[in-house]
């Protein structure tokens, strides 16, 4: 019998809190690319947990950078910051379930008793509050974080761009926060949630969030949503192997918009990470008809921005 693929559901969730750099849009261009060269659709969605950093303004300047890079979304959802009272009944899921409880370890506790996390440096919580008696709760005297209990697994990413990727969460990880004692959901939860809802079938976005996917597969199994494809497309180098940031004041669209076109920049993003063979000015939708997950480099794509200016 015949099968149609479904459309795939793609997403871009930046957290809005400057001006968007090439890092963001090389990550916003390839979770575009992917769905759009299949017919499929984007959701966008404003990461705005940390409400002192992020801002309406500059939601409203991503939104227009992204038109401006003619990458367009089928879709706006939420922006987290209006959704603790979705985070809160998946939070009750979990405590039903008897997996959290809470954690009254200091930051200095963390980084002094645990051992560092194999892929990202942060470390391996060694469970300290696991089995804590009310009594000793009680005497704390504070709010505390809440961490839900990972089980002795291993979990492998079949990564779009990096191939396969394995975590036990018990050895490397340990047991997460998901809810800290301010009582703002973290990113885990938050992300989980949003794309499980939101029916996301892959999620395109910066290498340094790969040792975050089995942690959310972990989630998605326990909330009952499907696990997503996951593209985890390498961090963008300056030519002398520096890693680009927020801080290359060049690298950012307010900078570029005043000395390029977007069909420029785009030609140099599709040539450096190896969609194109040679760079030339293209628009996003050309580019589309361009792009397999099998082009792209996984690792070191070195942007010379001067061939722009
Ligand atoms: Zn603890």
């Amino acid at each position: 019998m015949h099968q149609t693929e479904k459309a795939p559901v793609g997403r871009f969730a930046p957290t809005p809190s400057g001006r968007m750099h090439l890092g963001n849009v090389f990550a916003a261009l390839i979770a575009w690319l992917s769905v759009k060269s299949r017919g499929g659709y984007l959701v966008l969605r404003m990461e705005d947990l940390d409400t002192q950093r992020t801002s309406g303004e500059f939601a409203d300047l991503l939104r227009s950078d992204l038109r401006w890079l003619g990458l367009d979304w089928d879709l706006e959802t939420d922006p987290q910051s209006q959704r603790s009272a979705v985070y809160d009944q998946y939070f009750q899921k979990l405590e039903q379930m008897g997996l959290l409880y809470p954690c009254y370890c200091t930051r200095s506790q963390l980084h002094s008793v645990n051992a560092p996390h194999l892929s990202d440096g942060t470390y391996v919580y060694a469970g300290t509050c696991r089995n804590l008696t009310e009594a000793q709760k009680a005497a704390f005297g504070r709010a505390p974080a809440w961490r839900v209990k990972v089980p002795d697994r291993i979990w492998t990413v079949e990564d779009l761009a990096q191939g396969t990727y394995t975590e036990n969460l018990l050895s490397d990880c340990g047991d997460f926060v998901v809810r800290r004692a301010d009582g703002v959901y973290v990113y885990q939860l938050a992300v989980t949630v949003d794309d499980g809802e939101a029916g996301v079938t892959e999620v395109v976005r910066g290498m340094d969030l790969l040792s975050s996917a089995p942690r959310q597969m972990y989630l998605q199994e326990l909330f009952g949503f499907q696990h997503p494809a996951y593209g985890h497309v390498p961090m963008l180098l300056a030519p002398d192997g520096r890693r680009l940031s927020k801080r290359d004041k060049d690298m950012d669209l307010g900078f570029l918009q005043a000395h390029t076109t977007p069909e420029a920049l785009l030609g140099l993003l599709g040539y450096a990470c190896g969609i194109l063979d040679t760079q030339q000015p293209i628009s996003a939708r050309e580019l589309a008809t361009e792009f397999s997950w099998n082009k792209l480099k996984p690792q070191d794509i070195y942007l010379d921005i001067s061939s722009l200016l």
